[in-house]
């Protein structure tokens, strides 16, 4: 069976077995399969690929497999020096423009339902995030697919599916440091709004006076008496405001954003926040 040599770089490492790392690995094949599909079969999603070199040359998905090829696959974080002597000579063209598209700006989100404190983060900051824990998977690929959504996964059988263009698996378990590795990687800080968004549903919030709410917070009159603007959700109505986790949440974001309170202080619907529920 011919074969061809496939070795995978940075952070796609994290889809291999540690035996495989970082190694030129013998890919064996009959007749002339799409890179695409090699790369699949490897174990690493396409939608992580974002660049490939084919004996010295970048090539696309659908470069064919021919016997004793060289492949280099990079992710997003691709170095500048290949490793050592095993990997591809630089690519002899111009470097062409990534696998990845460009996903839109400010980014829109489809998050799986493990990710659940993630999207109330990523809502928090302001950024478009449907989430729904009994959502199917095809839904999720789907949602992806027609509203143009970067989908977020901690399952990587999801991110191979044709239809999903933008998305990312989550390696950590952790939310705070989910929530800092998706901010690295889109670049969420210049575009954030911190406090604009419903954590509960994704709907934006509108900037309401006390009086507006004075009847649904009829059971919390030191609320109503501390405070002057709440903010509403326009699609389910929650009401917001800058009660005792407003400050901890603020800490996050500056954390999230690598920026001082100022961010936080110019943007609308500042007064609006509070009582997660957790
Ligand atoms: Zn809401």
């Amino acid at each position: 069976m011919p074969t061809a040599t496939v070795r995978f770089h940075g952070s796609l490492n994290d889809f291999l077995p540690a035996a495989r790392r970082d190694l030129a690995i013998p890919y064996g094949f009959e007749g002339g399969p799409a890179l695409k599909d090699a790369i699949e079969a490897l174990g690493v999603p396409h939608t992580e690929v974002d660049s490939i070199v084919a004996n010295g040359r970048s090539a696309g998905f659908g470069y064919r497999l021919a016997p004793d090829d060289r492949i280099e696959v990079f992710g997003l974080d691709r170095t500048a020096e290949p490793a050592d002597g095993l990997a591809a000579e630089p690519a002899a063209e111009p470097a062409a423009p990534g696998l990845i598209p460009a996903a839109p700006i400010p980014p829109r989100f489809v998050l799986d339902g493990h990710l659940g404190r993630l999207a109330r983060y990523l809502r928090m900051l302001g950024f478009d995030t449907r989430y729904d824990n009994r959502a199917a998977d095809d839904e999720l690929a789907r949602l992806s697919a027609d509203e143009n959504r970067i989908l977020l996964t901690r399952d990587r059988g999801l991110l191979k599916r044709s239809v999903v263009r933008l998305g990312y698996l989550i390696r950590d378990d952790d939310p705070r440091r989910q929530i800092g590795v998706v901010a690295e990687r889109y670049a969420l800080a210049p575009v954030a709004a911190p406090f604009s968004r419903c954590v509960r549903c994704n709907g934006l919030l509108e900037q309401v006076a006390r009086s507006a709410v004075a009847e649904r917070l009829a059971g919390e009159p030191r609320t109503l008496r501390y405070f002057d603007t709440f903010g509403r959700c326009v699609e389910c109505g929650a009401i917001y405001w800058q009660g005792s986790h407003f400050e901890r949440m603020s800490r996050l974001v500056r954390e999230v954003l690598h920026d001082g309170p100022a961010i936080v202080e110019n943007r609308p619907a500042r007064d609006a926040w509070t009582e997660d529920e957790r």
